[in-house]
């Protein structure tokens, strides 16, 4: 099944991992300024597209650089705020951001793959439904995060690599979430 045979609409939630989806990552280093920021190929543009169809979206990002001390809560809140502020200009929404900002050795509930941030969401947005939800990520803990919760789940890998499905652990695949956002529309 396919994501257009399902039929987005409003009743629908959008999950969004931040670290090589909206933002390129930075090997072996994490985002601690705006400055380090930068948005993925079009990035703001497949917000706004993305906004227009479905009913909210959240991102989910794990933030362990602020538990090992590399950088600060108020660090992280500049960043966003930044980046709100340039995907508000072109049009998108995001609804709320959700952090984890533990280290992976503390093994927190809310650290991705552990579901405590969409379960979080859940709490504060009851009209979220799980079953009618999409996480879109660049690892695979997104996806395990996305399955727990039977969510339909989009990997994004501009990679050559052979990851494959085998372990159904997503079912569409794109190199951007720009190419996600024109699938969509299409
Ligand atoms: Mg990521």
């Amino acid at each position: 099944m396919t994501l257009k045979e399902i039929k987005i609409d409003k009743s629908w939630t959008l999950f969004l991992d931040r670290d090589g989806v909206i933002n390129k990552k930075i090997e072996g280093d994490y985002v601690k300024s705006w400055d380090a920021f930068e948005f993925t190929y079009k990035a703001p543009e497949a917000i706004k597209l993305l906004s227009d169809i479905f009913g909210k979206i959240f991102i989910v990002t794990n933030q362990q650089g602020i538990g090992k001390e590399f950088m600060t809560e108020d660090d992280l809140k500049r960043i966003h705020h930044k980046m709100l502020k340039e995907i508000e200009m072109s049009g998108g929404k995001i609804e709320k951001i959700y952090h984890c900002p533990s280290r992976d050795e503390d093994m927190s509930p809310l650290r991705k793959p552990d579901t405590g941030m969409a379960l979080k969401a859940k709490t504060e947005y009851p009209d979220i439904c799980f079953e009618r939800s999409v996480m879109l990520g660049d690892s695979l803990s997104d996806m395990e995060f996305g399955r727990k919760l039977n969510m339909t789940n989009v990997f994004i890998s501009n990679k050559k690599q052979t990851i494959s499905s085998k372990n159904n652990m997503f079912d569409l695949r794109f190199e951007s979430l720009f190419e996600f956002s024109q699938y969509l529309c299409r």
